[in-house]
């Protein structure tokens, strides 16, 4: 709640919004003085800005780690995290279960700059080993997955990068600093699309690093300073308040997306439902080691494949139909047309990602009326009627 505050000589109770560019230096030696990283005062806000340090304050003292920098969004923290460490010749391995951009970095960019990269099975740590070359200088990937909800072992492929003398980025958007802590399993840096959890309310894009001292500052600062992908002290502001409610709306929208889970498994239109709280989950031994909590994503399969899934969507009333996720909204999206359409038929297949599955995103409603309109879905989606109700969309 307060962590991070930096009062004006105004004594707000609330942090103030410092929507500047620059800042006002009182002599020519001030100005000197700053340049040359003498004087502590603020210079210009793509290098840094008051309410964005507060923000990163308050998100490096609850995920615990040395230093934080913020991003314009969570795609522009991922980019920042791998190139400013990783140079030509160099060598990444991924998971190959990845939120799309992140996969288009990883196997389409990186390559471009001479940085090699190898897709493995994050579930099997033989295939995290094997993939390691001589110059293998990071492992990346992301848990719970994107939306197949699979896990990874953050100890034990730490432990492999460890030995490769690999540095482990970690991808923690589902579980949110709340629900799992990779740095305490050790992996050596978090990144965070802020977009989510973090302002939790579906207004601003912003991003987050975090890692220590030496990686921030001998790597990913002087990367982000002079490339600029900075957070807007407008979104700082809203995430910084974000921060404050997050852990009170996950655990909330935790409790409401177990009741969900539960719920789906009991009805018989529903093939398979995936939730990282229930034990039946194929790797709930991973869950109770690293995890606090299940989340707020339920994924699950209704049968009759994409026309199924379909009439499910467009019978929805309260849930809404969009592809993005950890919003107070409930929000409901199908991979396969959507998130997951452009990596094509073969790479769906292989991550689990079937024509029927739907993943959504839990909000602040009531369980009875998310159970209500859930029923309105599966109701539609099993006997083939084409109910057109959602043209509030
Ligand atoms: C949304 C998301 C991102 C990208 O974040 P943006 O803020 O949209 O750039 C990266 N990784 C995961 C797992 C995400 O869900």
């Amino acid at each position: 709640m307060h962590g991070g505050t930096q009062r004006s000589q105004f004594g707000e109770t609330s942090e103030a919004l410092f929507l500047t560019q620059g800042f006002v230096y009182d002599c020519a030696e001030q100005a000197e003085a700053r340049f040359k990283n003498e004087d502590p005062g603020y210079q210009y806000s793509r290098f840094g800005n008051p309410t964005v340090t507060m923000f990163e304050e308050r998100i490096r003292l609850l995920e615990g780690a040395q230093e934080a920098r913020a991003t314009a969004t969570g795609m522009a923290a991922v980019n920042a995290a791998l190139l400013s460490y990783l140079k030509a010749g160099d060598h990444i391995v991924s998971a190959r279960a990845l939120f799309g951009a992140c996969r288009y970095i990883i196997e389409t960019l990186c390559p471009r700059y001479g940085i090699a990269s190898t897709l493995v099975d994050g579930r099997d740590l033989d295939a995290w080993q094997k993939a390691v070359r001589p110059n293998t200088k990071m492992f990346f990937f992301e848990t719970p997955a994107n939306p197949t909800l699979e896990l990874i072992d953050i100890a034990a492929v730490s432990r492999l990068a460890k030995d490769a003398g690999a540095l482990v980025v970690v991808d923690n958007v589902f579980a949110t600093p709340m629900l799992q802590r990779p740095l305490e399993h050790g992996a050596d840096v978090v990144v965070y699309s802020a977009t989510k959890h973090i302002d939790g309310q579906g207004r601003c894009l912003g991003g987050a690093v975090l890692g220590s001292a030496d990686y921030v500052n001998n790597h990913l600062q002087e990367y982000l300073r002079q490339t600029g992908p900075t957070m807007s002290p407008f979104n700082a502001w809203v995430m910084l308040k974000g921060l404050e409610t997050m852990p009170v709306r996950v655990q909330a929208q935790t409790a409401t997306a177990t009741k969900v889970a539960d719920y789906l498994i009991a009805h018989n239109g529903v093939t398979r439902v995936l939730y990282c709280g229930h034990s039946d989950h194929p790797q709930a031994d991973i869950a109770r080691r690293q995890m606090t909590g299940g989340g707020q994503i339920v994924t699950f399969e209704v049968a009759g494949g994409k026309a199924a899934a379909f009439r499910f969507q467009n019978a929805l009333r309260l849930i809404k139909l969009s592809n993005n996720l950890g919003d107070t909204k409930s929000l409901v999206t199908h991979p396969a047309t959507t998130t997951h359409y452009r990596i094509g038929p073969e790479a769906r297949a292989e991550l689990g990602i079937s024509d029927g599955m739907l993943r959504l995103s839990v909000g602040l409603e009531a369980f009875e009326d998310l159970a209500a309109d859930l029923g309105t879905g599966l109701e539609a989606a099993r006997n083939g009627s084409t109910i057109l109700l959602n043209v509030q969309h």
